[in-house]
This record gives C-alpha cells, structure tokens and sequence, in this order.
C-alpha cells in the first residue's frame, strides 16, 4: 500500500496571525489628509518605518500611495529598497543618519535623503559629485530633542560649510518634536519657535526650500502652527490617537491579531502556571492555553497586566508570557479548545486596542505595534492597491 503523498504545511495555518485592514489605511489616510486640507493643503507624508509599524511596510505603502500619499517616510536606505523592489514609486524619504560609506541606494533607487550632520552632508556631496548629479534633500534642524539634526543655535556656523558643497540641493527643512504627546510640557511648544527662528536663520543664509514640515501624528492633532507645507503622520495612519492629546478624528485600527485556544484545564486554590511558578490561584480556576507567546512579539509584561478576548469577554493574561504562549484566566466562561482569541482587535462588540495594550503596560502603543513578530504571518483584507 502506497502513502499518500504528505500534504504541504501552510505557515499561513498557523493559529495566531494579523489581519491588516488596507480600507483602513487608506479611510485613515483620508482622515488625516482632510483634517490637514483646505485650499493649500500640506502635504502628508505618510510615514512606514519600521516594517510599517509592523503591518507590512510594502502592502501598507501600496495602499497609501493608492490613496494619494505624495511622499513616503522610512527610517533607512534598506527599508526603502524593500519599497522600492516592492513597486512603490512615491519619492521616499529617508529620515535616519546616512552611512558615510554606502549611499549607493540612494541614487540607484531614488530616494530622498536626509542630511542631519556635517559627515552626512560631506558624503553625500562626495557621492554625488562621484556620478556627476545633484540630489534632493532634507535638511533636518534639531530644535531640542538632541537627537539627528543641526543644532538650531548653530545653523551660522555649521551651514556654510555643510551646504557650500556641489551635488545638494535642499528641497526640504524639517525638525521633530521630542514632547509632542504631553501637553504638559513646555519644550512642544519651545520647539516650535526655535524652529521658526531657524527657518529665518536658514532664510538669511540663503537656503530656499520649497518646502517646511516638522509634525508627527501627535503634533498635527495639537498645533496648527505645526502644519507648515506638510505633515508626517504615522500612528494615525495605523487607527490610533496618540495617548494624551485631547483630540479626536475618525481613525480605526488596521490591525487585528487572532489565535485559537489549543487546550483548557483546572487548576487548584495553590496552584501556579508557567515560569516561575508566580501568582498563586486564589480559587479554583480554569485556564486556556494560546499558542501565541513573546516569540511572536507578545510583551513578557502582559502578565497579570494584559486581557485578550475570548467568547466576547476579557481573559486576563495569568502565570507568565512563554516564548510560544499564554495562559488565560476563562474561570466561569465556558471555553473550549478550537475558540477563537483576540490578542488585538475587537470580537462580539468588545474592542482591545494597541493603546489600552500599551497604557496597561506604561509605553507608547507604537511599541506595541511594532513589536508583531517575525513569526506571525499577516493577511490583508480590502483593495490591495485601488481606491
Ligand atoms: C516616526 C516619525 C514620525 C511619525 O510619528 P508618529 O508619532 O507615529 O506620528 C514623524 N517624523 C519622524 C522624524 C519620525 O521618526
């Protein structure tokens, strides 16, 4: 008798994966786009760093670009080749400290660099000058965030020597925001007004961009005055309203992450689950076990901290996160093996987004985001490139 031949094994069969939205991303696109426009409207850099905050950075960029996003932002030469090989012809810029050494990619896909430093600039002519071109950049101003950029009470002495090369044109100035996300702090607002100083500074000295930008997703949502000629949305762009600013616009998550419970079990008053044997069950308890752990980008502090959704309810995370799963508290719910669990996302009416994720565990829900592993695989409803 002959066996029959093994049935391929599917990673997309995999219990825990994402479903990422791109109606969404582009309806949330829209929603900045209109928050933002008027006769003159800035322009909205939509920024997809960071494998677009973990969704995917080519299908994400495909669908804002469909969506009228006129420039693209990453944070390196290597994300931007991925969007390039990945069809993406929107110029890109790209926001990080450039290598001294290998700017190859900037000419050979056309990407818009960012010069933030004198070695930066330096080389950039160099390779320019190499292949007898001028290429377009943004000049990035640090107005107190003390990260990349000129020093904005410097610009007179560094200028000169950074931008007296051939090969650079600066089509751009931007600076970025350190405190955007808390009202409360004084430096948002200081920052703004370096900025303009430097945009005189930078006047005087005769550097003419034909265009200005400088807010993030908390920003544009906060100051107007941070408009200029174009906004650099992120967050927003991926459903969330930065947590601390007062505001609201018609944004959704794009992203849901769903598993399955693979097994359900009793455990005594005493006993414990997991690493570490922590936490003690107070009462007899029933728990489900989901195979989806920090190996899947899960954070280790969701312990006794983090919920997820099961049979429309809220299961807390109890014992420790493992590298491949959970256990939930679903004591009184009534839960079997094969039921569907939501790690982010909403199920039956009840909603579990990255921001209550992140407020649960004191970070920022672009972490949270960002933290989709490797390993989960991502599927993609809605148009993939159309409006
Ligand atoms: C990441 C980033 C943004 C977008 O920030 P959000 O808070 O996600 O809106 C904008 N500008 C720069 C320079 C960035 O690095």
């Amino acid at each position: 008798m002959s066996n029959p031949p093994p049935k391929p094994v599917s990673a997309a069969s995999r219990p825990t994966f994402a479903q990422v939205d791109l109606d969404a991303v582009r309806a949330n696109y829209a929603a900045v786009a209109r928050h933002v426009g008027g006769s003159a409207a800035p322009r909205v850099i939509a920024v997809v760093k960071a494998n677009g905050y973990g969704h995917g950075a080519v299908p994400v960029a495909r669908a804002l670009e469909s969506a009228g996003a006129g420039m693209l932002a990453c944070a390196d030469i290597e994300e931007a080749v991925t969007l390039r090989r990945g069809g993406i012809r929107a110029p890109i810029l790209v926001f990080g400290a450039l290598g001294v050494s290998d700017l190859d990619g900037v000419f050979t896909y056309g990407l818009t660099p960012t010069v933030s430093s004198p070695s930066a600039a330096r080389a950039l002519s160099d390779a320019a000058a190499r292949r007898g071109v001028t290429v377009a950049c943004h000049l990035k101003v640090d107005t107190g965030m003390n990260r990349l950029g000129f020093r904005f009470d410097n610009l007179g002495r560094t200028m000169p020597e950074a931008l007296g090369r051939p090969g650079l044109d600066v089509a751009a100035v931007y600076t970025h925001f350190a405190t955007a996300d808390d009202p409360a702090h004084p430096l948002f607002e200081r920052q703004r007004i370096r900025f303009d100083e430097s945009l005189r500074c930078l006047a005087a000295l005769g550097v003419r961009p034909a265009w200005i930008h400088a807010a993030n997703s908390a920003a544009l949502l906060r100051e107007r005055r941070t408009w200029y000629d174009g906004v650099r949305p992120g967050l927003l762009l991926y459903g969330l309203i930065p947590p601390g600013v007062d505001a609201s616009l018609p944004v959704a998550p794009v992203m849901t992450m769903r598993s399955r419970v693979v097994a359900v079990k009793g455990m005594r008053v005493g006993e414990t689950t997991g690493y570490g044997a922590h936490a003690p069950a107070e009462r007899p308890t029933t728990i489900a076990v989901v195979p989806a752990g920090y190996g899947d980008g899960l954070d280790v502090r969701m312990a006794g901290r983090g919920s997820v959704l099961v049979r429309g309810r809220r299961a807390p995370v109890v014992g420790a996160v493992s590298m491949d799963s959970i256990t939930i508290d679903v004591t009184g719910l009534d839960v079997s093996p094969g039921d569907e669990v939501v790690l982010v996302g909403a199920q039956c009416g009840e909603r579990i987004d990255a921001g209550e994720i992140a407020a649960a565990l004191g970070t920022v829900p672009h972490e949270i985001l960002c933290r989709t592993g490797s390993r989960i695989v991502r599927t993609y409803a809605g148009r993939p490139d159309r409006p």
